[in-house]
């Protein structure tokens, strides 16, 4: 009898709730080997025994040839004694504590799957909730680790005998899937509203709501959307009225990429995003669309393509439906039934429901393609809880993120988990959602953290929960300067080492400085143990705060006061502001009443917009400058420039300039391309003159500025031009999404 050895395989990674143990199964038996495979905390433990050739080749294919969903992190084997079984098995997971595995996000539904879900013969035709070991539900139903049904939100459903027989045969695609369903044993859609179609169909009664113009709230993977057709522009309207939600964008559905085409320009990169397993929304150059859905002014438009069998479904004969979240505005999605009827019932003529329940809330997920590389403006389904690797180990932390687009991250070793996007962090209900995302983070990957880091403002929610927090538990509080943040979490997502060192060009709307000031136009030579302010916007007066942010014409007289430049009666933004308003400006910025010194980019692009009349009034966060990139149609080199007075950069000779231009009668659409090619200037001339004085060539652009396409490619060109190494966003959102996990980067070299 030829020699025997036994191994001991350690796999981990995205090994589990992706048919990993059927395909070690599959594989064990090919090479004629014994033994077993299970899952526990850490991922998937394997023994196997056989013939020393048919090991090593057992173990060849399983890093070379793994499920197309697994991602393996590591692969440990060591030897064991003979054991002599006879057969390879699977056995019972194993729960351990104190031990992390991965967990998978949600899936969009597979090629495997569509097909049965139209096959007449197929047991599951037309079931909504189709799913396999390669799709369906995953993070948003998993109440615990080991991933198992009983610690699924699926552990309501017991399995027909049917469902039993796939699930427990290793051959089969749904073995082990553990949120495998029937209709006749599994999770039911239901239509709530009036007139419930003929044939008992709830999709089909939802299609007619819609099809009427109607409102349907839709119960999806993470959370509730509501629908409308959005070729129906009454419908979209009413949507728009009754979310008291005038001119936010509102993402499409449609039901595949020529759909897509019809309405909005695609490329290849942004087909391979909305094909994508994540499917994300995508950010498109909008074609036809109405206004109502985008927004006045605005050139791009969201699109995703469904994702769930429940939306295909809903999608037929019904070219493209309005999906937008299914909330109260401000507040965190809605998941759970009851709160959906009663919460929604103002603004839903109906309901599509499902009786499986949500553990954690997803919104979709944004992208947007710049210069053909992705990046996340929204890192949430699809792409949650997957770990940013770290470039260097930590000790267990935990960064609680900013005030807007609020996401936490824990993070431990080499690995940092951001959470899924929680919102804006300035109500009750969007706190309540940030404690349950930490608390369940937190015992899923079993971190402690032993240090907590957050926002240096004093007012944030999520600054004042960190305190009460470490206080109660007497930890470490790290208070990180916002822009830093963003610095950081760019440079580890970068893989920049701990010694790195960057010329950090932060620009965005807000965030607390280090004097008291809101900064927000930064340029910072840091690396992640600190940072010097190298160079900044020259401040101006944000009088009224918030006031002056919803409206940009406010920011525009605060910008030519600073300036010097007289309020005459032919600049739109004068001729906006009614004379009592400006008397009571004019004193505010005159003797400081009420007014706090800004840097911010954000609000100089606000002050553009309004100055060459593009947009007074937002009711959105960046709207004002999304309005400037959409109209800087016309691009040339830029008679403009910002005057460098030592650490100050003045935007009062540029402001000039538009002045004359506008008055030369120059369009909007050439002032905002040369005001773009400015700002892409001071970036450049910046990063030279720093250069020059420390020697650092990586340039790291960050903050939600940033996420304007043509302002980064001008910055790309320029910048590689003059030689830098660059370094910008990709899976990490540059807006406030990303700051958690600059935050646990500073604490981590803080803490040193
Ligand atoms: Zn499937
Ligand atoms: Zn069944
Ligand atoms: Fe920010």
């Amino acid at each position: 009898m030829a020699a025997r050895e036994r191994l001991e395989l350690r796999v981990t990674g995205v090994v589990q709730g992706i048919g990993f143990r059927p395909f070690v199964y599959q594989l064990a038996q090919q090479h004629g080997l014994s033994g077993f495979v299970g899952n526990d905390n850490r991922g998937v433990f394997i023994e196997v025994e056989g013939a020393p050739d048919a090991l090593a080749q057992f173990q060849l294919a399983l890093i070379q040839q793994p499920p197309p969903l697994a991602h393996i992190e590591t692969l440990t084997a060591r030897e064991l004694p003979n054991h002599h079984d006879q057969q390879f098995t699977i056995v019972e997971s194993l729960k351990q504590p104190n031990a992390a595995t991965l967990v998978s996000p949600d899936l969009c539904i597979c090629d495997d799957c569509l097909r049965e879900l139209f096959d007449p013969s197929d047991r599951r035709y037309r079931y909504p909730l189709i799913n396999c070991t390669q799709c369906g539900p995953r993070y948003t139903i998993i109440r615990d680790l080991p991933y198992d049904r009983p610690l699924t939100t699926m552990r309501d459903f017991a399995m027909c005998p049917s469902c039993a027989a796939e699930y427990h045969d290793p051959l089969n695609r749904r073995f082990h899937a553990q949120p495998t369903a029937c209709p006749d044993c599994g999770p039911k859609v239901t239509f709530v509203g009036k007139g419930m179609s003929a044939d008992g169909d709830p999709i089909r009664a939802a299609q007619a709501v819609l099809r009427t113009g109607g409102i349907v709230a839709v119960k999806g993977l993470g959370g509730f959307h509501l629908a409308c057709d959005a070729t129906n522009d009454a419908a979209v309207a009413r949507l728009r009225v009754r979310k008291n939600r005038p001119d936010k964008p509102f993402a499409v559905m449609v039901t595949d990429l020529a759909a897509a085409a019809q309405i909005a320009d695609v490329t290849t990169g942004e087909a391979a995003l909305l094909t994508s397993r994540e499917r994300p929304i995508v950010l498109l150059r909008k074609r036809h669309v109405s206004d109502r859905i985008t927004g006045a002014g605005n050139p791009l438009v969201g699109v995703m393509l469904p994702y769930t069998a429940l939306h295909v479904l809903l999608l037929e004969n019904l070219p493209s439906l309005v999906m937008t979240s299914g909330n109260l505005s401000g507040t965190p999605i809605i998941t759970d039934n009851g709160e959906a009827l009663t919460t929604l019932a103002p603004i839903a003529d109906a309901f599509l429901l499902h009786d499986r329940a949500i553990q954690t809330p997803c919104d979709d997920s944004v992208v947007r393609v710049i210069d053909s590389a992705p990046t996340l403006v929204r890192r949430s389904r699809g792409y949650a809880p997957l770990p940013i690797a770290l470039p260097f180990a930590v000790p267990p932390l935990l960064g609680v993120g900013g005030e807007l687009k609020n996401a936490l991250c824990l993070a431990d070793r080499q690995r940092a988990f951001m959470s899924q996007h929680i919102g804006d962090m300035q109500n009750i209900e969007t706190l309540s959602a940030f404690e349950t995302a930490f608390d369940h983070l937190r015992k899923l990957f079993r971190i402690a953290p032993e240090c907590i880091a957050c926002d240096l403002h004093p007012n944030y929610l999520s600054t004042r929960w960190a305190q009460t927090y470490a206080q109660a538990h007497d930890l470490p509080l790290l208070l990180v300067q916002h822009h830093h943040a963003h610095i950081a979490a760019l440079m580890a997502e970068q893989q920049l080492l701990s010694d790195a060192q960057v010329i950090g060009v932060c620009f965005d709307g807000t965030g607390y400085g280090t004097d008291g000031a809101i900064w927000g136009g930064e340029v910072l030579l840091a690396g992640y143990a600190g940072f010097d302010r190298a160079a900044h916007l020259a401040y101006v007066p944000l009088a009224g705060g918030d006031l002056s942010v919803k409206k940009p014409y406010r920011m525009a007289l605060a910008h030519l006061y600073a300036a010097g430049i007289a309020w005459d009666d032919d600049l739109p933004p004068v001729r906006v502001c009614p004379p009592p308003e400006q008397r009571i400006l004019c004193q505010q910025l005159e003797q400081g009443i009420n007014t706090v010194p800004t840097s911010s980019m954000g609000r100089l692009f606000d002050a553009v917009a309004a100055l060459i009349g593009l947009r007074q009034m937002v009711s959105y966060e960046a709207q004002a400058a999304i309005a400037l990139e959409g109209a800087a149609t016309t691009l040339s080199e830029s008679p403009y420039r910002f005057e460098q007075r030592g650490d100050i950069i003045d935007p009062a000779p540029l402001l000039r300039a538009i002045i004359t231009d506008l008055r030369a009668g120059v369009s909007p659409a050439v002032i905002a391309g040369r005001f773009h090619a400015a700002t892409a200037d001071l970036v450049v001339t910046t990063a030279i003159r720093w250069r020059a004085q420390t020697g650092i060539n990586q340039v790291a652009l960050s903050g939600g500025v940033f996420q304007n396409a043509l302002l980064l490619s001008l910055c790309k060109v320029k910048l590689t031009a003059q030689g830098f190494d660059l370094l910008t966003h990709g899976r990490v959102p540059p807006n406030d999404g990303g700051i958690a996990l600059g935050q646990i980067a500073i604490a981590a070299h803080q803490r040193r």
